[in-house]
């Protein structure tokens, strides 16, 4: 089968940088990549923890994240000027005597080789700052935090080379019918085989608008960076609470800390709550102990855009047969974006995809066009 002569990827986010990075490789061409705002990787991509995290409650999600982790850990050569992972460690700490912590212990064991229990001693050298009574603490070390700019420019570097056309300032104002191109907002008109659907939070409604079932659900999701602080040391692990959704790990010298909040929201009317905050600082004095008081420096919102069942939805529209999607990348978008482009550009270029998981992220699975709201953390 021959490749599609004109393919545009709407949004320059992670999704669609990796996929045009992906395509780039593939030796496609005729790619143009649409940005609606000035600059690329400035929506969700700019707004995430940068966590690398892989033990995850769906196994899928687990497994694309181990697959991410991979590239992480060793591009190819030439794809970024250093490291895209700073392998500070992951800490999972759970309630001793949980079901939480039944279930980790049994999943994790399965990972023996990644995975090691911390004695409580251990756990106070390496993170005095957790509260360890009454938990169990597991230490991934060798997932971290990952350099979010680092790996989109090396997608733009790449995808630049490989012939992709990047327009910013473009936004598309609708998909043609059957998606065979689309129509932006100053009155172009972009004929395509194939449209590929990388707009985040946005990217459900434009489907929708143009006839699809999918349905998507952006949902906001605050952080907060305390002070810089003598006391925190940059070194810490990220520090990950399962039972009661939390994360910790050093930032600008402070904190970030979110209390992993979730609720829909418009992507047009994004703004911070800052009563969010009363919460959040709640569960870091629940699960911390740090001397000083928090006093916060910086505050935002970010937005999380999901499929019903909680899935990425990466393939083949059910109703638009010229549109792929990218997307529903939740919150692990930055961990697994080089297996979500190459399995976007295998539908693309090939029209199937041979990743053994292809069938859990196809936008016609059921779950990806009924109604309900079931997330994954
Ligand atoms: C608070 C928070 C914490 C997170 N933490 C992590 C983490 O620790 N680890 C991790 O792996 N992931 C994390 N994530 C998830 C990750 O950030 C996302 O999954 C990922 O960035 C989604 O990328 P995207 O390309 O799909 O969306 P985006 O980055 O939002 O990109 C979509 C792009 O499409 C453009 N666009 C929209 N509409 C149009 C249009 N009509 N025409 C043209 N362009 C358009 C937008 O301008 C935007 O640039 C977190 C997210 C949040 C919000």
């Amino acid at each position: 089968m021959g490749h599609p002569a004109r393919i545009v990827v709407v949004g320059g986010g992670i999704a669609g940088l990796s996929t045009a990075w992906q395509l780039a490789r593939r030796g496609a061409r005729g790619v143009v990549l649409v940005e609606a705002g000035p600059r690329l990787a400035a929506q969700a991509t700019a707004q995430n923890a940068a966590i690398l995290r892989t033990p995850m409650p769906d196994p899928v999600g687990e497994a694309l994240g181990r697959e991410g982790a991979a590239f992480l850990r060793a591009p190819p050569p030439d794809f970024a000027p250093g490291p895209l992972l700073d392998a500070c460690g992951l800490l999972l700490v759970t309630e001793r005597g949980s079901a939480g912590e039944r279930d980790w212990s049994a999943r994790l064991a399965a990972r023996a080789a990644e995975v090691r229990e911390l004695s409580a001693a251990e756990l106070a050298r390496r993170a005095p700052h957790v509260r360890g009574a009454g938990t169990t603490a597991y230490l991934l070390p060798r997932e971290g935090r990952v350099d979010v700019p680092a790996l989109a420019a090396g997608f733009e570097r790449g995808a630049r080379a490989g012939g992709v056309r990047i327009e910013l300032r473009a936004p598309v104002r609708e998909l043609l019918a059957d998606a065979r191109g689309v129509r932006l907002a100053d009155g172009r008109v972009l004929a395509a085989e194939r449209v590929v659907l990388c707009a985040g939070a946005w990217a459900g409604a434009l489907a929708r608008a143009a006839g699809s079932r999918v349905q998507l659900t952006p949902t906001r999701r605050h952080l907060f960076v305390t002070r810089a602080s003598g006391a925190v040391d940059p070194r810490w692990p990220v520090v990950w609470r399962d039972d009661q959704p939390f994360y910790a790990r050093p930032e600008a010298g402070g904190l970030l800390l979110s209390g992993c909040d979730e609720e829909p929201v418009d992507p047009d009317r994004l703004a911070a709550e800052p009563g969010q905050l009363t919460r959040t600082l709640a569960l870091a004095g629940r699960f911390l102990e740090l001397a000083e008081p928090w006093q916060i420096a910086r505050l935002w919102a970010g937005i999380r855009t999901h499929a019903p069942d909680g899935r990425f939805a990466v393939g083949p529209d059910p109703d638009l047969p010229g549109l792929v999607w990218a997307g529903a990348l939740g919150g692990h978008g930055i961990t697994c974006a080089e297996v979500v482009g190459r399995v976007a550009a295998q539908w693309i270029l090939d029209g199937n995809s041979e990743h053994p998981l292809a069938a859990e992220l196809d936008p016609r699975r059921p779950a990806a066009a009924s109604a309900g709201l079931a997330l994954q953390r």
